[in-house]
């Protein structure tokens, strides 16, 4: 019955893309249609008003509104809206929503304007948009849900392309001696937001892309990701082997030939997705390597609908295309060795005409080293005139990790700058941050929010109401944190006491700090256990105690990730800092918004460079969390000595036994000298003055700077509109 009243409001509405006229007229439909534009995940109002309808189904479902409204039919919602008075702000969400899809801001038709019918095509093998919707894993993707929610919000151009993963990152949970397991839970694609896509004349899409072993099938998805259409890709088609079924089933899942496959379909299917959608892009963005087939699917459709030979085809190819990398470890890049390529590029080559070791010339730094692997970020590389990296720090580390590819260059001429990631501030704003923002801030802020000006407005909130604002964003944390950490013992069937002790975890009126993150190795997060006596007598100092809380999952096949959950899991049977120190099992983008809004400290302890950027520290001070990191990334950049602290000098030694040696005595040095004083320091008011005003300088000389509004505008600027002209580009280094 509920699962028809969606059908039929579906059928409605009929296909509707992101511009047309949204027509829907009763209260369902209206809900419907808000909940099929995942515009509302980053408008906190709508999402009150799914949560209203329902406060406990609501957080049972993974805030997800088109799986809540499968449980009403359209009366019961007409009747629940009744209750709650729900009406006119239903309505009003509606005509915003509908306003917003049609029209597009002033900032993308000033500057944006000539991108207009040939949009930019942004390929990513996963993004971020919000936790129901389980296509992503980590950075990168949240970082390419925020590229496009800002691109729509801007008014950019832009079509994004990547692939349905049904199954997605697994769930982690801890068994009883704190070994990460792992699970993968099937999402029903009725409760997403999404529809097949359609040519033009209104087919749904199949494609087929050829390999040496036969063709792979794929069908397309549309998800609304407010003005922007994302296309996600998907091998669960019929004609498919059963195996092959699977192979978009999920992310970062299964070995080097599922790897492969699913970065040909992404690529080479993505390209061909758009041209059976009638979309003709005007340039090609890749996010990371993984995309890079995308390039020579492209260079094949120049050769053929121009009629030009494969060099001529590269270089215009190359000209429109953007080239993202993210990783400053060699061992990070992926790499296919000569069969893997042969085997799914094969046909593609011979329509290029290009012999086996032309092929694989092209992913290599050496193109006539027969021993040399086929890497994918040598391959976006050469096919790309506009490459970045992804902080300014980043853009050094890549230059001269790919200084071998231009031999007869000096490092600053390498052809390499960088545009440092952002985030989209609606996302990870707080709700009640905002608020306060809203009363003290230019009245059209959140449409300049990428405006240094905007953000010093800061100076003027009443001290006491910006703490006050802060203080019941922790109080809110706590609770959550409580909540899933009792959950977590009731799981693992642990004893009632236990449980109950961790219905009492952690103490609200204490410094208190959060470290949530993927668990890679280089990340440390087990750096501030370097020295437990230290850290117990820090953490329970009778005046002045601290206490963290620790997220995150390691890759399935990183047992050294895994070790090191496993030693901050088991300190909960250590009476040390069993009340001190909470570990929220199944990281994701919920847990990080908890997080990154009600802790007083976000930690972040890389092994320099590792870290090309990083975003969770920018999440955090847009809500007033003060950041204290390693100099690396992002941070190396944003630090000016009193917005926030910093641990170490921005240096690194050869050893990283030293390395870390010394940065674990930098971090203690820090939180007692710098951190846990400034905190602790009161006025006669029990106001931190010196740490509010910390925040402010952080909020103000940050939230701009680091928003993915300023990404997107300096995408634009950098790359978008050079590609677009066919200039070569002047990207910043
Ligand atoms: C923002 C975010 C990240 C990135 O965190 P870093 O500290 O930059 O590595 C990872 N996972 C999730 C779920 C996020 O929201």
């Amino acid at each position: 019955m509920k699962a028809e009243a969606i059908l039929t409001a579906v059928k409605k509405n009929g296909n509707a893309t992101a511009s047309a006229s949204l027509q829907a007229e009763t209260l369902y439909e209206k809900c419907l249609a808000l909940a099929r534009n995942l515009w509302w995940s980053w408008h906190p109002e709508v999402i009150n008003l799914f949560r209203d309808l329902d406060p406990i189904r609501w957080r049972q479902l993974d805030h997800n509104p088109i799986a809540l409204l499968a449980e009403f039919t359209p009366q019961r919602l007409e009747e629940r809206a009744g209750e709650l008075v729900l009406h006119s702000r239903i309505n009003h969400a509606y005509r915003r929503l509908k306003e917003y899809v049609s029209t597009t801001p002033l900032w993308g038709r000033t500057h944006a304007g000539v991108l207009g019918s040939k949009p930019v095509a942004y390929f990513s093998l996963e993004f971020g948009i919000h936790e129901s919707i389980p296509i992503y894993s980590g950075g990168l993707g949240v970082l390419a849900g925020d590229h496009i929610k800002s691109a729509s919000g801007l008014g950019v151009p832009l079509v994004a392309i990547g692939l349905f993963y049904d199954q997605g990152y697994f769930r982690q949970h801890l068994d009883v001696n704190g070994w990460q397991q792992e699970e993968y839970l099937h999402t029903k694609v009725e409760l997403l937001p999404m529809e097949s896509a359609r040519t033009p004349s209104g087919e749904p899409i199949t494609l087929e892309i050829p390999t040496r072993t036969g063709p792979l099938k794929a069908k397309v998805w549309l998800m609304q990701v407010g003005r922007v259409l994302l296309y996600l890709l998907d091998c669960d088609v019929e004609g498919n082997s059963p195996q092959d079924r699977e192979l978009t089933s999920r992310l970062y899942g299964g070995d080097q030939r599922t790897r492969i496959r699913q970065e040909l379909v992404a690529g080479v299917g993505g390209v061909r997705a758009l041209r059976a959608l009638g979309i003709k892009p005007g340039v090609y963005h890749l996010n990371e390597g993984h995309c890079a087939f995308a390039a020579l699917e492209a260079i094949r459709e120049e050769m053929k609908e121009n009629g030009r030979s494969f060099e001529d085809a590269l270089q215009e190819v190359a000209r429109r295309t953007v080239f993202t990398t993210h990783t400053p470890v060699p061992a990070g890049h992926d790499r296919f060795d000569g069969g893997l390529i042969e085997e799914h590029l094969g046909p593609l080559r011979d329509e290029l005409g290009l012999s086996f070791e032309q092929l694989m010339g092209l992913g290599r730094v050496e193109p006539q080293n027969p021993y040399e692997p086929f890497c994918m970020t040598v391959l976006g590389l050469k096919l790309s005139r506009h490459a970045n990296a992804v902080s300014s720090l980043h853009g050094h580390v890549t230059r001269q990790m790919w200084a071998h590819l231009w031999p007869w260059r000096m490092e600053e001429e390498i052809p390499i700058g960088h545009i440092t990631n952002g985030v989209h501030i609606p996302s990870w704003l707080s709700w009640q941050m905002r608020l306060l923002y809203d009363r003290y801030f230019p009245v059209d802020w959140v449409s300049r929010m990428g405006e240094p000006e905007v953000w010093q407005a800061i100076y003027n909130v009443d001290p006491g109401e910006l703490w006050e604002t802060h203080h019941a964003l922790k109080t809110q944390l706590l609770a959550f944190v409580r909540r899933r950490v009792s959950r977590q013992c009731r799981r693992r069937g642990e004893s009632d006491e236990l449980v109950e002790a961790a219905r009492n975890i952690l103490d609200p009126n204490i410094l208190t700090i959060g470290f949530g993150r993927r668990f890679a190795g280089y990340k440390r997060a087990d750096l501030i256990l370097s020295d437990l006596d230290r850290l117990h007598a820090l953490m329970n100092h009778p005046e002045r105690p601290f206490q963290i809380i620790f997220s995150g999952k390691a890759h399935p096949a990183d047992d050294e990730g895994k070790r090191i959950i496993q030693k901050i899991a088991n300190l909960r049977h250590d009476p040390r800092f069993a009340n001190r120190i909470a570990f929220i099992e199944d990281y994701d983008i919920n847990v990080c918004r908890h997080m990154i809004q009600g802790v007083d400290v976000w930690l972040n302890t890389p092994r320099r460079p590792l870290e090309a950027s990083g975003t969770s520290g920018q999440k955090a001070i847009l809500n007033g969390v003060l950041h204290l990191s390693v100099l690396d990334g992002w941070w190396a950049e944003a630090y000016d000595g009193s917005n926030g602290f910093a641990i170490g000098h921005g240096a690194s030694h050869v050893d990283d036994r030293i390395t870390d040696q010394r940065d674990a005595e930098s971090l203690y040095q820090v939180l007692e000298k710098e951190v846990i004083p400034l905190y602790y320091e009161r006025d006669v008011d029990g106001l931190p003055r010196g740490w509010i005003r910390m925040m402010m300088n952080s909020i103000s000389s940050l939230a701009w700077r680091f928003s993915a509004h300023r990404m997107v505008a300096d995408y634009v600027r950098h790359a978008y509109l050079p590609a677009a002209g066919g200039l070569s580009c002047e990207m910043p280094r």
